[in-house]
């Protein structure tokens, strides 16, 4: 069973969450419980804002505003995992998905990557942020992941801190079991650090693959996992999920 509430519907607010509060709500907030859900006054939903946890509210309807009457904290706030997810852009309605899956998959931060190869250059950071919010809504994480503006790629892999695990996936690499792969990084790991989630930076290149350089210059770099997702070349988006899914499942919190 779930540890938390799922029923009740869930929203990503602004405001400070305490006791008592009332959260004012914004319009389509606001047109989402009353007309798509049709709550009425006093009944129950979900908030939380990335700082205080999540709180259960009446809905408190006076006029134009629709606000939460805040009862009590349902739960307390988590700390974040640390696990960034760089990829090149997709178009659209792929990009779209692939913000949300990831938003699931439990990443830290979505860091667009411009490659060499990479076709989309611009990105829409206001609808990639819409999307990351709706997925926290649904799936119950407790925070927004950071959105990153997009980066050239030499620079991505050179702001990446040293103990973070650069986990970057190749068509091109030998297929090997992934889980032996990531598992051999994670014992590698100093043993001061050993407890708990590992610092992970998941690469996913573009539709076009990396550039020979690309490759060369991933491959010199320390504390690097080439991961090979099996004999079959995924599309960005499903790489980004097969990928996150033996992340969490050897190094993050799915253990
Ligand atoms: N260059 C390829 C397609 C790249 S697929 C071609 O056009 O033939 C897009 C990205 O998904 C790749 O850069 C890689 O990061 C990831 N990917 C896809 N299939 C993969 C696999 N079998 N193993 C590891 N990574 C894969």
């Amino acid at each position: 069973l779930p540890r938390y509430d799922i029923r009740s519907p869930r929203l990503y607010v602004a405001d400070t969450l305490a006791p008592g509060a009332e959260v004012t709500l914004d319009q389509s907030q606001a047109h989402y419980l009353r007309h798509v859900l049709r709550l009425a006054p006093g009944d129950v939903a979900l908030a939380f804002n990335g700082r205080d946890g999540e709180w259960r509210g009446a809905l408190a309807i006076s006029g134009k505003r629709t606000g939460l009457k805040l009862q009590e904290q349902t739960r307390p706030q988590t700390s974040t995992l640390n696990v960034h997810y760089l990829f090149a852009p997709l178009k659209h309605e792929r990009l779209d998905y692939m913000v949300q899956k990831a938003v699931e998959m439990g990443v830290s931060r979505l860091q667009p990557v411009l490659t060499r190869h990479t076709q989309v250059q611009r990105v829409n950071l206001e609808r990639m942020r819409a999307n990351a919010i709706e997925a926290a809504e649904q799936c119950g994480v407790l925070s927004i992941p950071e959105i990153a503006e997009p980066v050239a790629f030499e620079r991505a892999i050179a702001a990446r801190a040293p103990d973070q695990l650069l986990v970057f996936c190749d068509e091109d690499a030998e297929v090997m079991d992934p889980v032996a792969a990531l598992g051999d990084a994670r014992r590698a790991r100093p043993s001061a650090t050993t407890h708990g989630p590992m610092p992970t930076a998941l690469l996913i290149g573009p539709e076009g693959g990396f550039a020979d350089e690309e490759r060369a210059m991933l491959l010199r770099q320390p504390n690097i996992v080439r991961l090979s997702l099996g004999p079959r070349i995924l599309r960005a988006d499903t790489a980004a999920v097969a990928a996150l899914a033996l992340v969490q499942a050897v190094l993050g919190d799915w253990r």
